[in-house]
């Protein structure tokens, strides 16, 4: 019992993972194993087409980068599925697994990483990942609304695993 009560105050952190559209059933089936495995808790999940006009809000911060038409075109491509993952340490542990932009310096630097195995080139990398916890809160709110100011865990992906 006490070790439960312990592991209730572990600090877990939220971050925002989107796995990006012209991704197959398959592998999308396999990143979200990948995440499970990794010690993630998938607090949310949906799937959506963005629009352009969020597109443009979701990178911003690119809008003047000569990509940036490129980038809002891939994103609103197709059905993108956006998580809201929890662990300790979240944010620095998504990116990590994802691995750099760029897939060919991902083969380099991270060969196990997402998007070392799985990018098609620096645009079209499969994956996101918010760079902090300020930006997880912004990003959130802009795509899943009020239930994050609902505050606290909303419901689980995995509610067909057994807890342990
Ligand atoms: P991230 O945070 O690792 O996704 O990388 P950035 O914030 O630097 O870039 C955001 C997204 O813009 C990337 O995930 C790519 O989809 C795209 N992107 C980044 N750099 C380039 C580039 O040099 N060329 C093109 N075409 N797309 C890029």
């Amino acid at each position: 019992a006490a070790e439960r009560e312990i592991s209730f105050f572990f600090p877990t952190e939220c971050t925002l993972a989107v796995i990006k559209p012209d991704t197959s059933e398959e592998l999308r089936e396999e990143i979200l194993g990948e995440i499970r495995a990794a010690g993630f808790t998938i607090s949310w999940q949906k799937e959506m087409v963005l629009t352009r006009e969020m597109a443009e809000e979701f990178y911003k911060q690119h809008r003047d980068k000569p990509f940036f038409s490129y980038l809002v075109d891939y994103m609103c491509r197709g059905p993108c599925t956006m998580l809201i993952l929890s662990k300790e340490n979240a944010v620095e542990e998504w990116r990590k697994m994802m691995g750099p932009a760029d897939p060919s310096k991902a083969k380099e630097t991270a060969p196990g990483s997402l998007r070392a195995r799985f990018a098609k080139d620096v645009l079209e990398n499969t994956v996101h990942g918010s760079s902090s916890s300020q930006h997880a809160q912004e990003k959130i709110q802009l795509l899943f609304g009020e239930i994050s100011s609902e505050s606290q865990v909303i419901s689980t992906g995995d509610d067909d695993e057994p807890n342990p």
